[in-house]
């Protein structure tokens, strides 16, 4: 079954809009998706048929919103593949999900362990780690990569010991698109490193389909709806429950409390224990919208156009003078990070969306991972499933007058 493109785009208004005068092409899905009507529908319907705060009024409003809000969880489980719905925290995003782990692990780690990441990392699962180690004493390794962008597996292996009581690695990378072989890898951390738990940095991944985590094995996974089709501001961290249970509290307050006294509480029950406050509300309920939407496409047929978006622009590019494909990795998603030669990247972003092409610039939150590839930054574009192969034309054939303008 292949995909029908043009059905798809018909449900996503945006991409029907110009971009200084010219027909949106846009190839920064990395950064974010795009919404399809499912998901503001479902938003304005909240805020049009039942807003209201959840699990706290004893009124029809509170009651339709909590139904629907508690539903979103039920969605999220399914889709990842969840023993049980109490494993699915709502976080803000990804960033609040690993965080959540690691300020917990903080308190865990002692001086004499180790906490494996690897050199691809977005700073959100590289910054959290290494203050999580600077407050705990314990050691931070990077896992080195190959210079096309693919983990360095053997290198990975080795760094695995008795010591090892943490990995947290990405399904893909943001910067080059790179997947890494998580389930092999969480097989081999088990045989070799029993105690250390592993968290796996969702948000690229997760769009692409497939992702179960009792298969998959990990202990933690994170991703945000944003990337999936659905709202900014919410996200979900999974772990499983028999760590969830007792993990250390990240927000105090509201809703996560059992019993309170003026000098003590207790804490309730899993999801609410970690999720403090107000939820957001309207958010969890357009991410399990994004997510009924997508799920109802064919995986295979999902992956298999995006590999024909990806393979377009690896053989455009290789026919255009002066472009260099930075993380060429032989597995790897929709994610076309290049340098222009004789360009800043900032330049010819700026040259592209003046041709109403919209791509990403810069460190893509990997300032590590740019200087260990000699770069300052790249030029990323990022497709998803509503791209064609038109655009990725148009795009190069912006990306030459960007070469005329600026070489
Ligand atoms: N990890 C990766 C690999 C990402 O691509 C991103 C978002 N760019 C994040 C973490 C952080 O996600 P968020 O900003 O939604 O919290």
């Amino acid at each position: 079954m292949s995909l029908d493109v043009q059905a798809i785009r018909a449900q996503f208004p945006i991409l029907s809009r110009e971009v200084n005068g010219k027909p949106l092409v846009y190839l920064d899905n990395a950064a974010t998706t795009q919404k399809p009507q499912q998901v503001i529908d479902a938003l304005v319907s909240f805020y049009t048929e039942c807003n209201s705060n959840v699990h706290r009024g004893a009124h029809a409003l509170s009651d339709e919103a909590t139904r629907r809000y508690e539903r979103a969880r039920d969605v999220v489980a399914a889709f990842i593949g969840a023993h049980s719905r109490d494993e699915v925290i709502w976080t803000s995003g990804t960033t609040e999900g690993i965080n959540i782990v690691a300020k917990g692990m903080a308190q865990r780690l002692t001086a004499g362990d180790d906490v494996i990441v690897t050199e691809m990392e977005h700073h959100a699962n590289l910054v959290t780690w290494q203050q999580a180690c600077k407050a705990s004493g314990a050691r931070l390794l990077v896992a080195p990569i190959l210079d096309n962008g693919a983990l360095d597996i053997d290198a990975f292996l080795a760094l695995l010991g008795e010591k090892t009581a943490f990995v947290a690695m990405p399904q893909v990378s943001n910067a080059l698109g790179t997947v890494n072989p998580v389930h092999r890898l969480i097989k081999a951390i088990r045989s070799r490193s029993p105690r250390a738990l592993v968290l796996i940095d969702g948000a690229q991944g997760v769009a692409h389909g497939g992702v179960n985590v009792v298969t998959m094995d990990c202990d933690f996974y994170a991703f945000s709806g944003h990337k999936l089709f659905g709202p900014t501001g919410v996200g979900v961290l999974w772990g499983r429950r028999s760590l969830l249970a007792d993990w250390p509290v990240w927000l105090t307050g509201g809703e996560m409390i059992s019993e309170v006294t003026y000098q003590d509480a207790t804490w309730g029950a899993l999801p609410h224990r970690l999720e403090a406050g107000t939820p957001h509300i309207s958010g969890a309920i357009g991410m399990a919208a994004g997510i009924e939407w997508f799920s109802a496409l064919d995986v295979t047929a999902v992956q298999a156009h995006e590999k024909a978006l990806l393979d377009r622009a690896v053989e455009l590019g290789e026919a255009f003078d002066g472009v260099r494909l930075i993380g060429a990795a032989p597995d790897k998603i929709g994610v076309y990070s290049f340098m222009l030669s004789g360009a800043h990247p900032a330049d010819v972003g700026f040259i592209l969306d003046k041709q109403g092409v919209a791509i990403r610039t810069g460190d893509h939150c990997a300032q590590p991972l740019m200087k260990r590839l000699g770069v300052p930054g790249t030029a990323r574009a990022s497709f998803s499933i509503y791209n064609t192969l038109d655009e990725v034309d148009a795009f190069f054939r912006a990306l030459a007058k960007a070469r005329d303008m600026l070489v």
